[in-house]
């Protein structure tokens, strides 16, 4: 098995991120934790490179048309539609929009659990109830029912991959092989070694 260190995850700062100049602030939270940033790059995406990225789990539709139907439930709200198709061929149409509105910023992540450390620190999809102390939490306000009020996709400034497997396609569909950098970072002695020694002189 590959050490707990050498896990990566694909992080992307939105359109909003970067109109909100979080960008700074996003890869400050990213690095305090520990995390080694390996990639990093400025795009300005084609709808269909959006599409590609939201649709790599080919189950991605159902889910989320399922979650989304269910969310509306629990609210006491009639979903749009019964069907979970329909539901996410509206989310992917907003995201599309959303997501080429202006510049993204893709980043590789790298360490110790990145993939859950790095959910932890973006928090919950909606901002609005997102926990405090996440970025989602702390930097903006938005909530389903202005976005859906409005016809748009939720405004929540990241994308981080949800699971190991995710993280592996999103990688692979954002950056070359040659994109992503293996190096040392000094701090990681402290993080990973199993004795800490050579700091007395
Ligand atoms: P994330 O990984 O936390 O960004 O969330 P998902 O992968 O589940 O969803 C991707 C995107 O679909 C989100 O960033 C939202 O834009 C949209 N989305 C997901 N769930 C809902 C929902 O219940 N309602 C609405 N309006 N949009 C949703
Ligand atoms: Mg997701």
């Amino acid at each position: 098995m590959e050490h707990f260190s050498k896990e990566k995850t694909l992080v992307m700062v939105k359109p909003d991120g970067i109109q909100r100049t979080l960008v700074g602030e996003i890869i400050k939270r990213y690095e305090r934790v520990g995390l080694k940033l390996v990639g990093l790059k400025m795009i300005a995406p084609s709808k269909e490179k959006i599409e590609e990225h939201y649709t790599l789990d080919p189950e991605w539709r159902r889910i989320t048309g399922e979650k989304t139907i269910e969310s509306y439930k629990k609210k006491g709200l009639q979903p749009p539609s019964e069907n979970p198709l329909e539901i996410t061929a509206i989310i992917l149409e907003n995201l599309k929009k959303y997501m080429t509105s202006g510049p993204v910023i893709a980043m590789v992540w790298q360490g110790a659990h990145a993939v859950k450390i790095s959910r932890k620190i973006v928090g919950g999809t909606e901002p609005f109830t997102s926990d405090v102390g996440t970025i989602r939490g702390d930097f903006v306000l938005d909530s389903y029912q202005m976005s859906d009020a409005d016809g748009r996709a939720v405004r929540n400034l990241i994308h981080a991959s949800g699971s190991v497997e995710e993280a592996e396609k999103e990688i692979k569909h954002w950056f070359e092989e040659s994109e992503i950098i293996s190096y040392r970072l000094v701090q990681e002695q402290m993080l990973y070694d199993v004795n800490i020694d050579g700091i007395f002189e």
